[in-house]
């Protein structure tokens, strides 16, 4: 069926948790930390050193809302889960002290940072871009928004990753290199943040594939869980 262009897809929203009337919040950009737990920088083959943190994006068209099940992604054998905290902005602004980039959080969620592995590993061998092993369709998976009014993950909160129900990825947040609030900061001296942008703040140890068929679990104590099944053949 043909597509019409100016038919506008409809915005990429998360659904709240909390109660009364169900609300959404609409997603801007998305922002991810590299190599923010020390074990998972020494399982990648760097140094844990307090390096500034760097960021990579991904596009709101690569988010998948909630539970479900996803086709297993194009193009690679090696497809890995990496499960984050993710932080949503309710205010923006550049320049950012730690205090203020903290208070500008709406509410946190887990995620899945999606990747091709083998096509991350192929791009960083030829020192190409690699954005293209961390963007594509429903590499940002994302669980229930939970408001900070809601409540929040305690700061060494457990985050873990199941697959098929064996834990692959356990750790803690304050295993975080870089806290939230100084991530945020650092991000906000080099592009203006706004409100709707999500953070993936970095993933534990453990990352690894999963295969046509496996179900993930995503898990930070404290907020609702993410499960999602990969479907079809690699
Ligand atoms: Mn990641």
């Amino acid at each position: 069926m043909p597509t019409d262009i100016l038919s506008a897809p409809a915005p990429v929203r998360l659904p709240l948790s909390g109660d009364g009337p169900q609300r959404f919040f609409p997603v801007r950009e998305i922002y991810c930390v590299g190599r923010n737990y020390a074990d998972h920088a020494i399982e990648m083959g760097h140094d844990p050193d307090r390096d500034p943190p760097f960021f990579f994006r991904k596009d709101r068209a690569h988010v998948h809302v909630g539970d479900g099940t996803i086709p297993y992604p194009p193009a690679t054998q090696d497809v890995h889960h990496e499960v984050e905290l993710v932080v949503a902005l309710g205010q923006g602004g550049h320049d950012l002290s730690p205090d203020a980039a903290r208070a500008a959080i709406l509410g946190h969620a887990v995620g899945i940072d999606l990747t091709r592995r083998d096509l991350q590993a192929e791009a960083k061998a030829l020192r190409r871009p690699w954005d293209l092993s961390k963007g594509f369709a429903n590499a940002a998976l994302v669980g229930p928004l939970v408001h900070v009014d809601q409540g929040a993950p305690d700061p060494d909160a457990a985050i873990l990753l199941d697959v098929d129900g064996e834990t692959r990825q356990s750790g803690r947040l304050d295993q975080m290199i870089w806290p939230v609030a100084e991530t945020l900061s650092a991000l906000s001296r080099l592009v203006e943040l706004h409100p709707g942008d999500l953070i993936f703040t970095g993933t534990p140890a453990g990352v690894g594939p999963g295969a046509p068929g496996q179900t993930m679990q995503a898990r930070i104590e404290g907020l609702p869980p993410l499960t999602v099944m990969l479907d079809g053949a690699p």
